[in-house]
């Protein structure tokens, strides 16, 4: 059951909450915000606020899931940040590799500590595993994706901030793209939407667009649901499996 609104997955699983600000992308952070919402709501999870808290408690949640479902791990947070021990992520991949019933989604910005990372152990056979592709300068990211051994390969360009030129898509599966929303979101474009388009179809990967944000494809700031997420008319969200 979809318990997320997040339109590409199912559940979220967080054993991990906070994080810091590394790139352009972070700045109007969904994660911070939500989490110091949390904060003034007393949720205990969240009474660090927006700092990196591992919780123990929460490793074993999927294990309780009996129904099949797609999991976006660490929606809250990065699981590759630099102060998320090495030990923890292994327990999590643990989980993982202990649910075969579940697809996992892992979505880093910090790619190089993730290939790092699974250099001392393989990617379980059900996760998918992804980065953040939102200006130009983080192209480099994908180079360190598509040499980690995986099912599925995914590029999040969301928020979209840039033209992001010319993209080599070898060896990545999936690439979902989304523009900004908040009343301070930032501007994407029509036609940066429709080159990753078209080279995704050029280069057989799967395209998923999720929305246009505040800003419209005509260029106008407005409500996120009347801008809906239609290109030229359609729907695009395939999923790479
Ligand atoms: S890496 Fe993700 S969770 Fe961390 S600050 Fe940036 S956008 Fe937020």
């Amino acid at each position: 059951m979809k318990t997320t609104k997040i339109e590409w997955t199912d559940k979220t699983w967080n054993p991990i909450t906070g994080c810091s600000k590394v790139s352009s992308g972070c700045l109007n952070c969904y994660a911070e915000i939500m989490s110091k919402r949390l904060t003034a709501m007393g949720v205990d999870k969240y009474k660090h606020g927006f700092k990196l808290t591992l919780h123990d408690s929460c490793l074993n949640e999927p294990l309780r899931w009996k129904r099949p479902a797609t999991i976006f791990v660490c929606s809250m947070s990065d699981l590759f940040h630099q102060d998320v021990p090495n030990e923890f992520i292994d327990k999590i991949m643990d989980v993982i590799e202990s649910t075969p019933h579940h697809r996992y989604q892992i979505l880093t910005k910090r790619a190089e500590n993730m290939f790092e990372y699974f250099q001392t152990r393989a990617v379980p056979e059900n996760a998918w595993i992804g980065v953040t592709v939102d200006v130009q300068s983080s192209k480099l990211r994908i180079d360190y994706l598509r040499k980690i051994p995986a099912t599925i390969h995914f590029l999040s360009c969301e928020p979209l901030l840039e033209n992001l030129g010319i993209l080599n898509l070898e060896n990545i599966d999936w690439v979902i793209v989304g523009g900004e929303s908040g009343m301070k979101a930032r501007l994407m474009k029509e036609e940066w939407v429709l080159s990753i388009k078209k080279q995704v179809e050029e280069q057989g990967s799967s395209f998923f667009f999720k929305q246009w944000g505040t800003w419209g494809s005509d260029g106008i700031k407005r409500n996120k649901k009347a801008n809906g997420k239609l290109i030229n008319g359609k729907i695009h969200q395939e999923m790479p499996i």
